[in-house]
C-alpha cells in the first residue's frame, strides 16, 4: 500500500519554526517512501481561521521546497462527515449532550479542591477533567433543557466506551504502545459554536484521506489515546504514529502561534533561505 502522510495545520496564524520541522519531516517521509504527502487546513475555529493564513502557509511551505499532493483539503467543507461521525456515537449512548460549560468545570474542580484539600484530576493538556454530573441525566430532562435552548457541547462517554473495547494500543516509532484514553475523561466531541472538535474530526479525515502514517509533535501524543478509542468506535483503520520533538523557544517552552519572532514568514522576509531554515530546525 502507498504510504499517505499529511501536514495539517490550523490556519489561524502563521506558520512557525516548528510547523516548518514537522512539514519537512512528513514531506521527506513521504518522498523517500514514494508515497503521498497532503496538506490539510485544520479550520473548524470559523473565527479564528482565516483565508490568508492559509495562502501564508501555502506559500511559506513554496519556500521551504515543499509541494503536495492535490487539492488541500478543508475541514470547514467536511461538518457533515464529524456530524455523521457524532450521530454514530450518540446512536450507540457513547455520546451525550453535557451542560456544564468550561468555566463550570474550573469552578467545580476550585470548590473540590478547596473543600477536599486534594487536587481535582486533570487531564493530559492541563484542564480540570470533566465530573460528568450530567451523564446520566434522565433523557426527558436532556430534552427540555435543549429545548429550552439551554447550550451544551456532545461529550464522549469515555468508561462506556471502554468498557465496550477493553485495552488498545497503537504503534508508536515502530512499537506497540498502550493507549491511555482515561486520562482524558469525557473529552468534547462537538460543542454550540463549533459542531465538532479537534479529536473527531482529525480522527476522521485522517480515516477519510487514507493515512497511514500521522507525524507530528510530541505535544500531540497524549491525544493519540483518544483518536485510538474514537477509531475503535467508529471502525476506521489505525494508521503507524510517529510524534517528533519539538522545537523550543529560547525560553524551553514550546512554541505558539503568536511567537512571530519564529514566524517563517519573518526569516523569508529577512532574506534566510530554505536550507538555513533546515538547520535551525535540526534537519
Ligand atoms: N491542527 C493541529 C495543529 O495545528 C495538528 C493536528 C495533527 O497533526 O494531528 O496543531
Amino acid at each position: 500500500m502507498q504510504p499517505v502522510f499529511r501536514f495539517a495545520p490550523s490556519p489561524n496564524g502563521e506558520l512557525h519554526l516548528g510547523h516548518a520541522r514537522s512539514a519537512l519531516i512528513n514531506h521527506r517521509l513521504a518522498r523517500e517512501a514514494g508515497g503521498r504527502f497532503l496538506l490539510r487546513f485544520e479550520d473548524i475555529d470559523r473565527e479564528r481561521c482565516r483565508a490568508e493564513f492559509e495562502r501564508g502557509i501555502e506559500a511559506d511551505l513554496r519556500f521551504l521546497g515543499l509541494d503536495w499532493d492535490g487539492v488541500p483539503r478543508r475541514q470547514s467543507e467536511h461538518f457533515a462527515d464529524y456530524a455523521a461521525a457524532l450521530e454514530a456515537l450518540a446512536g450507540e449512548g457513547l455520546a451525550y449532550p453535557a451542560f456544564m460549560t468550561r468555566g463550570a468545570v474550573k469552578a467545580f474542580a476550585a470548590r473540590f479542591e478547596d473543600e477536599e484539600g486534594r487536587p481535582w484530576p486533570r487531564d493530559p493538556d492541563g484542564a480540570p477533567l470533566y465530573p460528568g454530573l450530567d451523564r446520566r441525566l434522565p433523557e426527558d430532562e436532556r430534552r427540555q433543557r435543549i429545548a429550552a435552548g439551554e447550550p451544551f457541547a456532545w461529550r464522549l462517554d469515555m468508561a462506556a466506551a471502554l468498557a465496550r473495547l477493553g485495552p488498545l494500543s497503537f504503534v508508536e516509532s515502530g512499537m506497540e504502545v498502550e493507549a491511555e484514553p482515561a486520562l482524558w475523561g469525557d473529552v468534547v466531541l462537538a460543542r454550540k459554536d463549533v459542531p465538532t472538535s479537534y479529536h473527531l474530526s482529525v480522527t476522521v479525515d485522517d480515516a477519510l484521506q487514507g493515512i497511514t502514517d500521522v507525524v507530528r509533535g510530541r505535544d500531540l501524543l497524549p491525544s493519540t489515546s483518544v483518536h485510538r478509542v474514537l477509531q475503535a468506535l467508529l471502525g476506521l483503520p489505525v494508521p503507524r504514529y510517529r510524534h517528533h520533538d519539538l522545537v523550543l523557544g529560547a525560553d524551553g517552552r514550546k512554541l505558539s502561534k503568536s511567537a512571530g519572532d519564529t514566524a517563517l514568514a519573518a526569516f523569508r522576509a529577512a532574506g534566510l533561505t530554505a536550507e538555513d531554515i533546515r538547520r535551525m530546525v535540526g534537519l
